[in-house]
């Protein structure tokens, strides 16, 4: 495999990583597999070296991803700031996986700020923060998993990989690709793919786990939006759709249950762009963003331009200010705005 980093950087890395005694690692809002893939496989690899390791996301994570080996070692800094705080106070080390900004990680981002720790960043995010003091970022690869991946191999450490760490990464590189359909036709992929399992990955597993494991309400949701809720501008190869508070209580849907959901309407002939706008749970009047497109629709162009987001080329997320209507008037807008990027 093509080596990913420069001596000079592997060495800082590695020292980096050397000097630390209390490392924490952080991964985005909303987490997803890649986020707590990353985040679980690193922070097993390291306290297998006698590192002290505090894991801490943001905020919630969804139910189809507590099987994930190591999660009972993740903490979730909405739910216990003060403690979390107390934890990371004499950290000297803090990675960011899956994120390349503080800003990416709400309120916990202010904490991370405010430590006297350096800064390490695995990302494959656009626009990483320039303040920390190792970034590997590679927008080209498909998932923080295989930046990962590739670091540890780097670094001599992937041949000592345990099964479990070998799940959180193959994890992370499932599900940021939908199953290896889309950003992954890198052969590198398929070489990294090809050492995990015979760590004992159990692939197939993994797939249904985080695939084929819905709750009846929330498959009933995924018929509903799309068969009430749906909203196809066809001139433009677009659908929106739209999730409000009132229909997750009507379905008892959770934070995080509805992930995936704005991938399906990809699946109609001739879409290019999804777009699926839910009601914030905590907030009023913020609505959440998700983009998924085809080929080479720049969805993170167009979430920084109108929804205060980013992300990757085909799959990115933002927030609006404002009501349900405001927020599909300013979709509407902003997809006649790409037009020619959409006809
Ligand atoms: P999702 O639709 O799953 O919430 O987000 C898809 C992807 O878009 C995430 O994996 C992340 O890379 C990116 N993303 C989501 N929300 C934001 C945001 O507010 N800002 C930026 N820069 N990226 C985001
Ligand atoms: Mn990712």
């Amino acid at each position: 495999m093509k080596k990913l980093l420069e001596e000079e950087i592997l060495e800082q890395l590695r020292s980096t990583m050397a000097d630390a005694h209390k490392i924490v690692l952080t991964c985005h809002t909303n987490p997803d597999g890649d986020a707590l893939g990353s985040m679980t496989a690193l922070a097993s690899v390291l306290r297998r070296q006698g590192h002290e390791v505090v894991a801490v996301a943001p905020d919630r994570w969804p139910d189809n991803l507590l099987w994930l080996p190591g999660m009972d070692g993740v903490q979730m800094y909405v739910k216990n700031e003060d403690s979390v705080k107390s934890q990371i106070a004499d950290a000297d080390l803090v990675v960011m996986l899956d994120h390349g900004r503080l800003d990416r990680m709400s309120t916990l981002g202010e904490a991370i700020a405010d430590l006297d720790a350096r800064r390490i960043v695995i990302d494959h995010h656009p626009e990483p923060e320039e303040g920390a003091d190792v970034v590997v970022c590679c927008p080209a690869l498909c998932a923080a998993c295989e930046v990962l991946y590739r670091v540890l191999d780097q670094l001599g450490w992937a041949d000592d990989l345990t099964h479990d760490e070998a799940v959180s990464i193959y994890t992370g590189m499932m599900t940021d690709t939908g199953g290896f359909t889309y950003a992954s036709s890198r052969p590198e992929v398929y070489a990294i793919i090809s050492r995990l399992l015979e760590k004992g990955v159990d692939k197939d597993k993994i797939y249904r786990n985080i695939y084929y494991t819905a709750s009846a309400d929330r498959f009933r949701l995924l018929g509903y939006l799309l068969y009430v809720k749906m909203e196809i501008m066809h001139e433009f190869h677009t659908a929106i759709m739209t999730f409000t508070n009132e229909e997750r209580r009507m379905f008892k849907i959770k934070n995080g249950e509805t992930d995936g959901m704005v991938n399906q309407p990809l699946m109609i002939d001739k879409m290019r762009l999804s777009i699926f706008l839910r009601e914030d749970t905590e907030q009023k009047d913020i609505i959440r963003v998700s983009l998924r497109s085809v080929d080479d629709f720049p969805c993170n162009e167009m979430s920084a331009e109108f929804f205060n987001g980013g992300g990757h080329k085909n799959a990115s997320g933002g927030k609006i200010h404002g009501t349900m209507d405001d927020a599909i008037a300013l979709v509407r807008k902003a997809v006649r705005k790409y037009a020619d990027k959409l006809r």
